[in-house]
């Protein structure tokens, strides 16, 4: 058992930073420690940021995202596109489309995807709200971004059902191959998957 370096304090902050997704025990430490020799210019921001956002974060009525404000920036951005509904698994999936900035669309986040061996069936996920917003008559087209996963396609094909009697287009993301990637780096199913999926030049 090694000795203890630090008070159960500086232990604890460490054991919770080793928590956050992307931070090992290793990593935890070494922020721990940056954050100790920068308390006045980045622990004592970051403990008030977390402060405030923990104070106001709430799920978004309309949309499922979480946000400070309800219903969310995304709901109440005048700028998007209303008639495309972007439906996605989580919250990160949102975030990530957004980098991409090729869409400028209002979204729909489901709280996950549809697992029978998770245990999570259909009313885990936030499903009635899209089909009464699917039927709301502003929306024309309902895009499904959900991961080339089984539980991913189960979850496409399950909402594509559901959308039937909705009068709207109902799409999902191209699978294939990625910017950037050489073919034979690729598995068979992706590459089969980027041939049915071809496009004309
Ligand atoms: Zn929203």
């Amino acid at each position: 058992m090694p000795r203890a370096v630090a008070g159960p304090e500086i232990e604890r902050l460490i054991q919770l930073l080793a928590r956050v997704p992307g931070l090992g025990p290793r990593s935890a430490r070494r922020a721990a420690l940056a954050l100790i020799k920068k308390r006045e210019s980045l622990m004592a921001p970051l403990a008030g940021a977390m402060d405030e956002v923990l104070g106001k974060i709430s799920t978004c009525e309309v949309c499922g995202n979480m946000d400070v404000r309800n219903p969310c920036s995304v709901c109440t951005d005048e700028t998007r596109d209303p008639t495309i509904l972007v439906v996605v698994a989580d919250v990160s999936d949102l975030w990530a489309l957004e980098r991409s900035g090729a869409v400028s669309a209002r979204y729909h986040v489901l709280g996950g995807t549809l697992s029978p061996l998770d245990g999570v069936g259909p009313d885990d996920l936030n499903l009635a709200a899209l089909v009464t917003r699917a039927h709301s008559g502003t929306i024309t087209e309902v895009l499904i971004a959900l991961g080339a996963t089984v539980d991913g396609q189960t979850t496409a094909h399950y909402v594509t059902e559901l959308l039937r009697d909705a009068n709207v287009k109902v799409t999902r993301l191209a699978h294939g191959v990625p910017v950037g990637g050489e073919l034979d780096y690729l598995d068979e199913g992706t590459l089969a998957a980027a041939i049915r999926a071809r496009t004309t030049f």
